[in-house]
């Protein structure tokens, strides 16, 4: 048996995805009986719409079964760069969008792209747990930057070094539901071009804004210039295990970063990107009625929580979470309410910085599982 200790550092030293262990968590207490209610994925459990479903399974009988275009089917970046620039009001030529595998990929991609062993990445805490790691793998090192309440631009110019190249943000956030301020988003865009810094822009969540409206930096010139916008149909679409993301980037940038799929994945099947393309079609119909789904929990929940002694919740801005603050140890209550209670939330703290002594509650379950769930969190925060 060869030890695990000749493995890559690369992965052996990387910390492993608090949200898909809790998930495994949750799949090994459910095997051995135990009801457990999880409100710690990412997955907002909604169903993929059946005429996506239909315009996969059509395009697969009709033979879309064969490589495609490392940078995706044509028809799919043209569908991508009109709906941003609907949304953002940026102008992407369609060969500036690259079609991928997910969101997480589209991060990973643009990483592999930017970033030299060596290079510094700015990443806002509390944020995504896979921020890191995918820095990480990309030869980087990770400069962490707390940003709980507020992206604050002294904060960020007191971490640079020479080696920093790059900043990820994302609006709105998860963990905490807030939506970055168009004077955030114009400070860090002033940031990027005084220390010729990439942006890479995550708005995975930006279907989902509840209040007020989300700033995207590329819909700035400057901005546009130097950001990489990362999106999915995960959660706007109910889409998550298709694995079906993008990439948009500046114009230049493609056919260096296209060597990354073309040498890794290839391409993204072209029947998922059939899919894709029905799914944005049917954007104005599906995103409002998922948007609706959410606030509605979420006003649901945020009148439920009070009264659970030791928990204050602010209400969020956007997106399907719900980020506490709680009177203890965020780690020893999520693992009593794990334990004791049947109830899986994350703590706070697996977020980074500025995450300890708060929980991520994702409202991802069925409004009776929800029901259920702050029933059981009534006893508070202490056992
Ligand atoms: N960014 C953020 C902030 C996320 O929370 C997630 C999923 N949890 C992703 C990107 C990636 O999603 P996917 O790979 O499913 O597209």
């Amino acid at each position: 048996m060869i030890a695990p200790s000749t493995l890559a550092e690369r992965v052996r030293t990387l910390a492993p995805s608090a949200t898909v262990e809790m998930a495994e968590r949750v799949r090994a207490a459910r095997a051995q009986g135990r009801s457990i209610i999880a409100l710690s994925s990412g997955d907002p459990n909604l169903p993929t719409d059946p005429r996506i479903v239909e315009a996969a399974a059509r395009a697969m009988r009709a033979g879309a079964t064969h490589y495609s275009a490392a940078l995706g089917e044509p028809a799919l970046r043209e569908a991508i760069a009109r709906r941003e620039a609907a949304r953002s009001g940026a102008g992407y030529a369609p060969e500036d969008v690259l079609v991928t595998p997910g969101g997480k990929f589209a991060l990973l991609t643009a990483l592999m792209g930017l970033i030299s062993p060596g290079d510094d990445v700015l990443v806002l805490q509390p944020g995504w747990v896979s921020y890191g790691p995918c820095v990480r793998l990309a030869g980087g090192r990770v400069v962490p930057v707390p940003a709980l309440d507020t992206l604050d631009a002294e904060a960020i110019a007191s971490r640079l070094t020479p080696a920093t190249r790059a900043i990820i943000v994302n609006s709105p956030v998860n963990p905490t539901g807030r939506i970055l301020t168009a004077r955030e988003i114009g400070a860090l865009i002033d940031l990027g071009e005084a220390h010729n810094l990439w942006i890479l822009f995550d708005q995975v969540y930006a279907d989902f804004a509840h209040a007020g409206r989300v700033t995207y930096p590329q819909t700035d010139a400057r901005g546009f210039a130097r950001t990489l916008v990362i999106d999915s149909f995960s959660k706007s679409f109910g889409m998550t295990g298709w694995r079906m993301g993008y990439l948009a980037m500046p114009p230049g940038l493609s056919a260096s970063v296209v060597k990354f799929v073309q040498h890794s994945i290839y391409c993204v099947p072209a029947f998922l990107q059939a899919a894709a393309v029905e799914a944005l079609s049917l954007a104005p119909e599906i995103i409002p009625a998922y948007r609706a789904r959410f606030r509605a929990r979420i006003d649901r929940a945020l009148s439920q929580l009070t009264g659970v002694a030791g928990l204050s919740c602010a209400p969020p801005e956007a997106g399907f979470f719900l980020f506490p603050r709680v009177a203890g140890d965020d780690v020893q209550i999520a693992r009593t309410w794990l334990d004791e209670r049947d109830l899986a939330v994350l703590p706070g703290s697996v977020f980074g910085e500025g995450g300890a002594g708060h929980l991520r509650i994702s409202l991802t379950a069925s409004d009776d599982e929800l029901a259920t769930a702050f029933e059981r969190m009534a006893g508070g925060v202490r056992p």
